[in-house]
């Protein structure tokens, strides 16, 4: 079954009186290469386990069911789950869940699903609206996977995989440098969806570091400066900080200057070390 075929792909979602939802951030796949490529970047075999976030109609969940031992596709929609159960017949080592990612017990999931498994990873082409959210609960919760190979917008891409203290930098590009190492694989350009959005996409790979590249003391507070530094773009980030974590500007000029940090500089020029050592001082 080609469900990179327009003509294949049409009669299915006909047949089952399926319309996209925008809501939902469906722009489903057509470009037969991409799928192939994502799943085959996983480097899976028999004893992989794959968490697939959105599946759709299937086409990327087919690709995954041909590498990898073990497949659990988690889709919100429950208008698709009986396409799904149509596109995904003729495999055995899928379970597709009618669900949402982001109230799911994943640990438990994996404990359940992929004991028989010796890797874990996730790979999904990323519902736009949640694409932050679903990467942060992934990274934040501590999950046992080693990788995770989604399909983001290509601006989000670019800030999850830049370095901190860059200019493309946020928030979430501290949170995956904590985490993980970052790279961006490949490019899909926007006529690669049905119905085609307004974007281009990239695919990126988070490789889940085993052991912690930095020492904090605090996680929680470490992000809490992150996000706080970041809160407010246009302002320095000691008014940011100050305006958003309720701490009086002295308090942070005293540990800027005892750091050595500029008492004018922007969150985007941060260093991760440097906000490793602001949270440690707060
Ligand atoms: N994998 C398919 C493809 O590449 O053609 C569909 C990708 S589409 C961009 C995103 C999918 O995620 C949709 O099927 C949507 O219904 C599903 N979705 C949206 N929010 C979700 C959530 N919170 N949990 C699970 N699935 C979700």
């Amino acid at each position: 079954m080609n469900l990179c075929d327009y003509n294949t792909l049409k009669k299915i979602l006909s047949k089952h009186g399926f319309t996209f939802s925008k809501a939902l951030g469906q722009n489903f796949l057509v470009n037969p290469e991409v799928c192939p490529a994502m799943a085959e970047s996983l480097n899976a075999d028999d004893k992989t386990g794959v968490i697939e976030i959105g599946p759709g109609v299937g086409v990327l969940t087919r690709e995954l069911c041909l590498r990898a031992g073990r497949v659990v596709a988690i889709e919100l929609d429950k208008r698709l789950i009986p396409i799904l159960g149509e596109t995904l017949d003729e495999f055995d080592n899928v379970e597709v869940l009618n669900d949402d990612v982001m109230k799911l017990n994943l640990h438990q999931l994996i404990e359940e699903k992929f004991s028989s498994c010796n890797s874990v990873k996730i790979c999904a082409n990323l519902p736009y609206y949640i694409t932050s959210p679903i990467i942060m609960m992934l990274l934040e919760s501590r999950l046992p996977i080693d990788e995770i190979v989604v399909m983001v917008q290509k601006e989000a891409g670019e800030r999850l995989c830049a370095e901190v203290g860059t200019r493309e930098a946020g928030a979430v590009t501290a949170a995956v440098n904590y985490y993980a190492d970052s790279e961006i694989l490949f490019d899909v350009g926007r006529e690669s969806f049905m119905p085609s959005p307004k974007v281009d996409s990239v695919v990126i790979r988070l490789a889940i570091r085993k052991e912690n590249k930095y020492k904090v003391s605090n996680e929680k507070r470490l992000f809490t400066v992150v996000k706080c530094a970041f809160s407010q773009r246009r302002k320095t980030a000691a008014n940011s900080i100050s305006n958003t974590m309720g701490v009086s500007k002295d308090r942070i000029f005293e540990v800027f200057d005892s750091l050595g940090i500029d008492r004018n500089i922007r969150a985007e020029k941060l260093t991760m070390n440097d906000f490793i050592s602001i949270a440690e001082e707060l």
